[in-house]
């Protein structure tokens, strides 16, 4: 199979199992069925052919992408790409009225009381990650203007607002997340899996 030239597929199933999203499989297969409808455009089965491609490597590359950076690869993060291309964020609003929890960094606090001076009422201090704090209530986030569907404090918005779809994991670790909707997402492990599509294709060839 295409993948296996470029992961050890032992090493890429203990990648599988440690993932954090792996609990909400349909959620996960939902999402690489957008990817795939993508990819084929990309990357047609028919043109591949002859290098033996099939459906099933497409969806194991997509796979792949959804899991590992490509830094694997001497490539760019998923963060330097995500940087690139503010283009993908659709506006859609799903970031703020499903995906939870918002962290507020204890920095970020005195400016959005500017905002909201009731805030210090509405957050609890987030005990894994002691500098931020976070909503009690957050779905839908409270600066979302429902009526024009779009972020009350824009240009204001926190950190955590800024690099979504990727959210921390860990201390220092960003990781997608892919258990909502979100056409920066699904760009993003597009353009991945396209740039690890053409590796392994190359790889092939040699
Ligand atoms: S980051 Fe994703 S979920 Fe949030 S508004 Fe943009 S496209 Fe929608
Ligand atoms: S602060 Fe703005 S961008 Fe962030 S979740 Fe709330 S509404 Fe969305």
């Amino acid at each position: 199979m295409l993948r296996d030239l470029l992961i050890n597929r032992e090493l890429f199933e203990e990648i599988k199992l440690k993932s954090f999203q792996e609990d909400s499989c349909e959620k996960m297969e939902s999402f690489e069925k957008r990817v795939f409808v993508k990819l084929k455009k990309k990357r047609s089965l028919k043109k591949y052919k002859k290098f033996g491609v099939k459906k099933a490597d497409l969806k194991e590359i997509i796979e792949l992408s959804d899991r590992v950076s490509l830094k694997l690869f001497d490539g760019p993060s998923d963060y330097q790409i995500a940087e690139e291309h503010p283009e993908w964020c659709s506006h859609c609003g799903t970031c703020c009225t499903q995906s939870s929890p918002i962290f507020i960094h204890r920095d970020e606090i005195n400016l959005l009381l500017i905002f909201k001076p009731s805030l210090n009422e509405e957050i609890i201090q987030n005990k894994e990650y002691t500098q931020h704090y976070m909503f009690k209530e957050d779905l839908p986030c409270k600066f979302h203007d429902p009526e024009i569907n779009r972020c009350k404090i824009y240009n204001f918005r926190p950190q955590v607002c800024r690099t979504y779809p990727l959210v921390l994991i860990g201390q220092d670790r960003y990781t997608l997340d892919l258990l909502h909707k979100c056409d920066y997402s699904t760009q993003l492990v597009l353009e991945k899996s396209i740039i690890l599509f053409d590796e392994a294709i190359k790889r092939q060839k040699k």
